[in-house]
């Protein structure tokens, strides 16, 4: 019998099923120090990708203000070339502003060149708008990273990437109720771990988004969760108060 014919296609596909899962598996390590997690069940990181979004970032914020919210926001660089008083809102209420690319690019398909240029304009766009120093945190779109991505991280003056721990499906147009159901695994009790939520205030193909269902339904958790005794914290709150953890590459 022999095995070659079966074991060798078998080593190559798990191969690729490896890369794959490096690429998209939130809680992968393959490509670099990693947050994916707050360091306590209590504490929350409310993330929000594609913005910012007229239609939708200034009644989030605003919302924000009324529980003492501190979330973060992955800002795509096109869109905050067209918004930039949005974004300098964002950060004078005390968010942290995070690059997602200038193009909302899939940086699997990208050359190194293209991927430093994505993650610098996106760093210019930002410090432009706001006129304080550029972000120190990235997301990478779909949460796509290249093998290329990591050392371009660190030349762009980034800290890190961040991905998530829980994903609610929150980019499908949907009522407000499934969404409302959806959160409330959030904060499960009994882990030691907190969760960083990926949500979206931006649909990276235009501006102008309908998002009203995420506006209503952290309208419904917000109260819940500080009344349950939650902290909201950002990435940058992470060596003093505990939001995370940068974790070391495994290989
Ligand atoms: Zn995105």
């Amino acid at each position: 019998m022999n095995l070659l014919p079966i074991v060798a296609p078998g080593a190559a596909l798990a191969a690729a099923g490896i890369a794959a899962w490096g690429a998209v598996a939130p809680s992968s390590e393959l490509f670099g120090p990693t947050l994916r997690h707050t360091s306590s069940s209590r504490k929350i990181a409310l993330t929000f990708d594609d913005g910012p979004n007229p239609a939708v970032t200034t009644r989030l914020v605003e919302l924000f203000d009324r529980y003492s919210v501190r979330a973060t926001f992955f800002l795509v660089g096109k869109f905050v070339r067209a918004c930039p008083e949005l974004v300098k809102e964002i950060s004078a209420r005390g968010h942290l502003i995070a690059n997602h690319t200038d193009t909302h690019a899939n940086l699997i398909f990208e050359s190194r060149a293209e991927i430093r240029g994505e993650l610098a304009r996106c760093q210019d766009a930002i410090a432009e708008a706001t006129g304080a120093a550029p972000p120190r945190w990235m997301r990478p779109p779909y949460g796509y990273r290249s093998p290329l991505l990591q050392a371009e991280i660190g030349r762009a003056g980034l800290q890190g990437v961040v991905m998530w721990s829980k994903s609610y499906w929150d980019w499908k147009p949907q009522p407000p109720q499934r969404l409302i159901e959806r959160l409330a695994r959030v904060a499960s009790p009994g882990r030691t771990q907190g969760d960083i939520v990926l949500m979206h205030d931006g649909d990276h193909r235009a501006l102008g988004s309908d998002r009203h269902h995420v506006v209503a339904a952290l309208e419904h958790w917000l109260p819940r969760w500080r009344d349950a005794g939650m902290e909201f914290v950002t990435m940058e709150s992470s060596s003093e108060t505990g939001a995370g953890r940068t974790d070391s590459p495994r290989r």
